[in-house]
Formats: structure tokens, sequence, C-alpha cells
């Protein structure tokens, strides 16, 4: 709780005048509510024993004709401050649990990769959404009543004691046993919360990967299975919802019955000293109110349990998210990169995911600016991580790799990736129009960049072709394109980013002959006179660049033009080979067919 109080509490400080007044329309409103059952009193006591001295001379009309005008005035006044202090918090909970969405938003965006790979991202929105609402209610709903209610509490506990302390003390005995009751249900109450909102954590982010594989799940006809999968899980939440729910109407119950005890025991001895002449009936009426008032905030307490302890569960869940330090992020005295030249070294880099086994290790190399670089070896050995380090999605675990001469992790993250552009194999589309999902290579694209960048990219004339051109809008993930359609767009993204290194992760595999070629043809004149890695299969495309390097178990094994590594007959030789001997017996099942 002590965290939860100490992460928001910056939050309130720019809210600070609101606050105030309507802090102060709520301690109005206390005030009036311990006035309210007063005129009853004087009307009571005028009704009953005419021995009372009574104010305002002693014509009964009198006192009941001001009884009642106070009664309307003062319930309307305090009706008047509630409705102010109500507004003025709502408002306050909805701008500062707004301020924490966009921070823990703007949080997730920076949070590195390798907490993302980690998390699922279901989960994430509902920590974004269903967490955040959550608080937002609980503060308004539950916290602020709580909070109103303790101060009426202490008014009309204080006023009580001063009226008569004995029935006051009475009144207030059976309260240690609602601690009892309160502490032993409100600990499981947590406890199932927690769980549930874990639940429905998961059941968002399956649901999610579901959705997001449904052409997976229709084509193997699973829908059933996912169905049954998601039904179960939902079950399992209520499950734990009902325990909490259990649990806080039992506690409430308590309270009933302990109101009930605490209202008879006062009734049997006020009439007493009623009758003993040493309270009024008015005298009693008053303190009967106060007492059933004065155990709102137990019945609160007891009614919101379960909500305050789901939102101490939410809350935990956002901070475990916001008091998260992304791994890779910028020094304390990071520069803006210069516009670079594009010289890249690894200097020993070793690197590792989960810091026992190496991915890359002790790889040196430098790269001249405008040279093209081959990435070639078996898969799952280090390659695309390679170009993770130099995006510095990561940061090596040894080593050190450069940009024209320094350390990347000395430049901003965002100027550095300002100038890297990227064609990876299943390019990111997201459903906007075809050009703004060029514009994000570079936000502030002209028409005209954004056209020549299209042209480039081989792209212009189907792009021309679509029903409102430039303007049409695309499916989530580009689901409205062919493969070769989307990644041509991703090549025309990449090149209006116009970025003197360029990272290609087999952006053409998965491709038919003709996509493979209009693709080719993009890459090959975008890469001209920029620093070019290029992750490939395709010993062809390898043969085209300046250099190639073999890479095997993380290791570069071999750097050199396709001919000195075909001359050196190690292992890039065996795997060309093994490929075009491949390719050879292809063509001659072609010709046979
Ligand atoms: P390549 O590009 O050569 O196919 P990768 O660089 O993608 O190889 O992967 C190298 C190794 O690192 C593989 O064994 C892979 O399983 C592992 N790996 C890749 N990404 C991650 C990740 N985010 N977390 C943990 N291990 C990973």
């Amino acid at each position: 709780m002590g965290r939860i109080l100490q992460a928001f509490t910056p939050y309130l400080r720019g809210q600070r005048p609101l606050i105030g007044g309507s802090l102060l329309a709520l301690f109005a409103a206390t005030g009036l509510r311990l006035l309210e059952p007063w005129p009853l009193k004087f009307v009571f006591d005028s009704l009953f024993s005419s021995a009372q001295p009574l104010p305002g001379g002693s014509d009964p009309f009198t006192i009941l004709i001001y009884a009642v005008l106070a009664l309307v005035g003062i319930t309307a006044m305090r009706a008047m401050a509630d409705y102010l202090n109500t507004v003025g918090f709502a408002r306050i909970g909805n701008r500062v649990t707004g301020q924490i969405r966009t921070d823990l938003y703007s949080h997730m965006q920076r949070l590195s990769l390798s907490f993302h790979t980690k998390a699922r991202s279901g989960d994430l929105v509902i920590r974004l959404m269903s967490d955040v609402n959550m608080l937002r209610d609980v503060a308004v709903t539950a916290l602020l009543p709580l909070l109103a209610n303790v101060l009426v509490l202490v008014g009309m506990w204080a006023v009580m004691f001063w009226m008569n302390w004995q029935l006051a003390a009475l009144a207030l005995a059976t309260t240690p046993l609602f601690w009892v009751f309160a502490h032993h249900l409100s600990g499981k109450v947590r406890q199932a919360a927690r769980k549930q909102r874990q639940r429905e954590g998961k059941l968002a982010a399956s649901a999610a990967e579901s959705v997001g594989a449904i052409r997976f799940i229709q084509t193997f006809a699973l829908e059933h299975v996912f169905v049954r999968q998601f039904a179960e899980r939902t079950n399992k939440s209520q499950h734990e919802d009902m325990v909490g729910s259990r649990m806080t109407a039992r506690l409430e119950r308590s309270v009933d019955i302990l109101l009930a005890i605490a209202t008879a025991l006062v009734l049997w001895h006020g009439a007493r000293l009623a009758l003993a002449g040493a309270l009024t009936p008015g005298d009693l009426l008053v303190f009967i109110t106060y007492l059933r008032r004065a155990f709102n905030p137990v019945q609160d307490f007891a009614k919101y349990t379960g909500r305050l302890a789901k939102a101490s569960a939410a809350a935990e869940r956002v901070l475990d998210v916001l008091e998260r330090q992304p791994d890779v992020r910028d020094k304390p005295h990071a520069e803006p990169a210069p516009p670079l030249r594009g010289a890249v070294s690894f200097e020993g880099v070793s690197f590792s995911y989960d810091g026992k086994t190496p991915t890359l290790q002790q790889m040196s190399f430098n790269v001249q600016p405008g040279e093209r670089v081959a990435l070639v070896g078996p898969s799952g050995h280090g390659k695309t991580t390679l170009a993770a380090l130099l995006l510095r999605l990561y940061d090596p675990t040894e080593g050190r790799v450069t940009i024209d001469g320094r350390d990347i992790r000395r430049y901003t993250l965002q100027s550095l990736r300002g100038q890297m552009s990227v064609v990876m194999q299943e390019s990111f589309l997201l459903a906007a129009s075809v050009r703004e999902n060029i514009a994000y290579g570079a936000l502030h694209a002209s028409p005209a960049a954004i056209e020549a960048a299209a042209r480039m990219a081989q792209a212009h004339e189907f792009i021309s072709a679509l029903p409102n051109g430039y303007d049409s809008e695309i499916g989530e993930r580009g689901a409205t394109l062919s493969g070769g359609q989307r990644q041509r767009i991703a090549v025309a993204r990449a090149a209006v980013r116009n970025a003197p290194i360029l990272i290609f992760d087999e952006p053409t595999s998965g491709l038919d002959e003709a996509n493979e070629q209009a693709v080719l043809a993009g890459l090959e004149s975008l890469a001209r006179g920029r620093t070019t890695f290029w992750i490939t299969h395709d010993l062809r495309a390898a043969a085209r660049a300046d250099r190639v390097f073999y890479i095997e178990h993380g290791q570069l094994l071999e750097q050199g033009t396709h001919q000195q590594l075909l001359g050196r007959g190690g292992r890039y030789a065996a795997l060309f080979r093994q490929q075009s001997s491949g390719e050879r017996e292809e063509e001659q099942h072609a010709l046979v067919a």
C-alpha cells in the first residue's frame, strides 16, 4: 500500500486547486450532515416534553416551522456540497488516471525488446485499459466516499461523546469485533482479487493471440478447441471473482449484525436514561441517527474491501510495468548523432539473450561506408541478433559496436535508429493508408518524396492501381495486400527514410519469382551508396555483395568476396556447392517434367 501511495501521489500535485476545492465541499457536507438530525430533535422534544426549555419561544408551532425549514435548508445545502465534491473528485480521478495511462503507454513504448519478447501483448493491454480504469473507479467511487465517511465518523463520535459519553462508549463496544472480522477476511479477499486480475490478464492475452491467429485457427478447423479453452479460463476467472464477492458479502452481513447489536444496546440503555430524565427523547433520536450513520464508513469499508483489493492488485500490475527500467536506454550524457557516414565496426562483441547461452561470440569486423555485406549461414546462428545489436535493440554483453569510430551507446537512441532503415522478412504494416504506412519511414516526408520512394521500390504502379491510390486503406497488418506488395511498401518505407545504414533481413524469402525480382530490384537501387547488411539464404544475392560474412554458432567464421570464399573452399564454398547442386536437380526435374 505504501508503495502504491508513494508512486501515485506525485500525480496529485498538479491538481492542488481542484483538490482543495473538493475537500472544502467535503468538509461542508460533513458539517451539514452532522446538523441534519437536530431539527428533528427539537420537534421531538417539543412534542414529548413541554418541561424542556425550548429555543425561539415556547410555541410548538413556531418550532415546528423553524425545524421543517431548517431540515429542508440544511439538506439542500448538504446536497449542493455533496454534488460539488462528487464532481470535483470524479474530475480529479479522471485527470490523474488519464495521466497515469499516458505515462504507462509511453513507458511501454520505451521498454526494451527483452521485456516485450517475454510480455504478452493482451496482458499489457489489460493493464493499460482495465487496470487503470479499475484504479479510477475505485479511487472515485470507493476511496473518496470512505474518506468522507471517516470524517463524518470522527465528527459524529465527537458529538456523541459530548452528549453522553457512557452511551457513546456502549455504542462503540461492538467495533473491535468488526476489526477482527475485517482483518480475517480482507487478506483473503485481497489474495482472490490479485489472482483474478492475473487471470484476467492471461485471458486477454490468449484472446488477443487467438484473434491474431484466426487464419491459422480456421484453416486447421481448431475453433472449438480455442472456444473450449477460452470458456474454461473465463470460468476460472469467475470463480476467483466469486470467492472475493462471497467474502465481501460475509463481511457486510456481519457488519449489519454488529450494527443491530449496537443499536439494541443504545436503545436499551438510552431509553432507561430517558425514562430517568437524564436524556430527552430528542437526544436519543439524534443518538440513534448518529449511530447508524457512524456505522456507514464501517459498512462502506466492508462493501468496498473487494473493490479496494482489486484496485490494489490493479495498481500493483500497473506499477510492475511503470517501475521497470528499460535495459537499453539513453546514457546520461548521450548526444544526438551527427549525420552518419556509415562506417560500422564490431569490436570483440559477445551477446547472450539469457545470460547463459552465448548467441554471438567475440565478433570483430570493420565495414566501410557504402559497403554492401551479405550475412550468410545456417538459421538460428545469430545473424538477426547481429542486426539487432547494430540497431541497439540490445546492448552487447561484451565488446562494443561503433559507427564512424564512436560507440553507439554515446548517441541517443532516437538519433541512432533514425539513421537506419530496416526491411524484414515479415514487414509490419499498420491499419492505415498506404501513404501513412510509407511515411512511418520519415514522418514529414512530402507526397513527392513518398512517390519517389514508391517508384524506387517498384511499388508505384500497383499502388496507383488501388481504388484510392496512395490513400487506400490497408487492413490490419496489411491483410488486404499480397506478400510481394507488402514487401514493396516496406522497401518504399525504408527508402523514404534516406538513411546511410540499411539492414535487410531475408526480405525476399517466401516470395514467388516475379515478386522476388521486383523486390530485389527495389532493394538493389536502395542499397546503392549506403552501408548495407543483407541477411540472405540466397547465395546469388550474396554473390552480388561487396563482401560476404559467413556466420555459424555466433562466430564470424569466414569473410571475403564471394569469389575469395569459393576459392578458399571452406564452409561457405560447401554451402554454395550444396545450393547449386540442389538448383541443378530442380532444373533437371523441370526439364523432365
Ligand atoms: P538467425 O538470424 O541466424 O536465424 P537469430 O539471431 O535470429 O539467428 O537467433 C540466434 C539464436 O538466438 C537462436 O538460437 C534463437 O533461438 C535465439 N534468439 C533469438 N531471439 C531471441 C530472443 N528474443 N530471446 C531469446 N533467444 C533468442
